[in-house]
């Protein structure tokens, strides 16, 4: 039972990683009994010793492992860059091999994607998670927190004011430092450098204004502190100090549900065939207007439509309070473990489209962002 466990956390643990198609970790179902959630049948006690030295590599990974994850997964960002470079403007997209072959991303730094077959564009696409060990005044830039319960009633209240009260002015946020770095890109005397930071901090930007848990929080960390039974594979605690278990609804919403839909095909195979299913729709979505404040309240209402909304067991709107980790609000994954959410197949149906049509917009907005640029 204990290597049972331990191997879907190790498993979980490589597609926190953004190893997706790791042949030992397919996607988890039959661990576990599905309809009870039962373990499976205890092992042989010969393989304790070898189950033991498992149990301890996990509980020290566990110890150290960082905060928890706020970002779609290697996959879902570079889907969205193969996408966005089919829509570039010949001049957008030598523009674009320019900036990024000029300055490449140093080789010596530490590649949380091990896949380096992929072209610039969709190897820069994941330049922006790499970067937070060395920069890590970037984590926050990566999502904005609109808290449930936001609606646009009220006097005089559009989007942009109603995003922006999520927006930490000292600390920045999701739409603003895409806002900034944008600006950056568009400015003719930037230095180079800054220039190529710039744009892979872009093309990776508009990706995670479109993963509808980088733009709200239930005071859980954007579904961080939620755990679930993700197709059989139990919840378990990942890190005693901060009480943040895997899988969570943000995991799965990264990287699962995708690579569940995607098995057994590669990123350039998904990317083209988004690129037919939504052909029309991304003409559409590339009229624009270039909005990163209405792109995050689409997210949001997402979210609270979908996300939340078709989980098996609903969870009320918490009363809005800062969460550092998922111990703090009276140890709220703890409170939401009790919940027992079971991911199966009526949600998974429910989510993968809503997943793709995201990436797609994603990429169709990313390719419209930097042919405004590049005409
Ligand atoms: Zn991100």
């Amino acid at each position: 039972m204990i290597r049972r466990q331990v191997s879907a956390a190790l498993c979980s643990a490589r597609l926190q990683a953004g190893m997706w198609r790791t042949p030992k970790c397919p996607p988890e179902g039959g661990r576990y009994n599905a309809q009870n959630g039962v373990p499976a049948p205890t092992l042989p006690a010969r393989s304790f010793l070898r189950a033991a030295l498992f149990a301890c590599i996990v509980l020290v990974a566990a110890l150290s492992s960082p905060a928890p994850a706020r970002a779609w997964g290697c996959q879902a960002h570079q889907m969205i860059a193969l996408l966005a470079e089919k829509h570039l403007t010949p001049h957008a997209l030598a523009t674009v091999q320019e900036i990024l072959s000029s300055n490449p991303i140093d080789p010596g730094m530490k590649r949380i994607c091990k896949d380096r077959s992929l072209d610039a564009m969709a190897d820069s696409s994941t330049w922006a998670d790499d970067i937070r060990a060395e920069r890590p005044e970037t984590s926050l830039w990566h999502y904005i927190n609109i808290r449930f319960g936001a609606t646009l009633r009220g006097a005089g209240k559009n989007v942009d004011e109603v995003v922006d009260q999520f927006c930490d002015p000292q600390e920045s946020c999701l739409t603003r430092a895409t806002a900034e770095q944008f600006a950056i890109l568009r400015a003719t005397e930037t230095d180079p450098r800054k220039k190529a930071d710039a744009l892979r901090f872009v093309i990776h930007f508009v990706g995670d204004l479109h993963q509808p848990l980088h733009n709200s929080t239930n005071n859980d960390q954007g579904g961080n502190c939620v755990p679930v039974n993700y197709f059989g594979v139990l919840p378990q605690l990942r890190n005693p100090r901060t009480e943040t278990y895997l899988p969570n609804l943000h995991a799965i919403w990264d990287y699962d549900i995708l690579a569940r839909a995607t098995t057994g095909k590669s990123t350039e195979q998904d990317a083209a065939d988004m690129d037919q299913s939504y052909r029309r729709k991304i003409a559409a979505w590339q009229k624009g207007p270039a909005d990163f404040d209405a792109w995050s309240w689409e997210s949001y209402q997402l979210a609270w439509k979908i996300v939340y909304g078709k989980l098996p067991v609903r969870i009320p709107v918490e009363v809005p309070q800062a969460v550092k980790s998922c111990a703090d609000n009276n140890h709220v994954s703890e409170r939401m473990l009790r919940l027992n959410e079971r991911i199966g197949e009526p949600y998974q149906k429910l989510a993968v489209p809503a997943i793709r049509e995201r990436l797609a917009q994603a990429g169709a907005r990313l390719a419209m962002l930097l042919n405004e640029l590049w005409p």
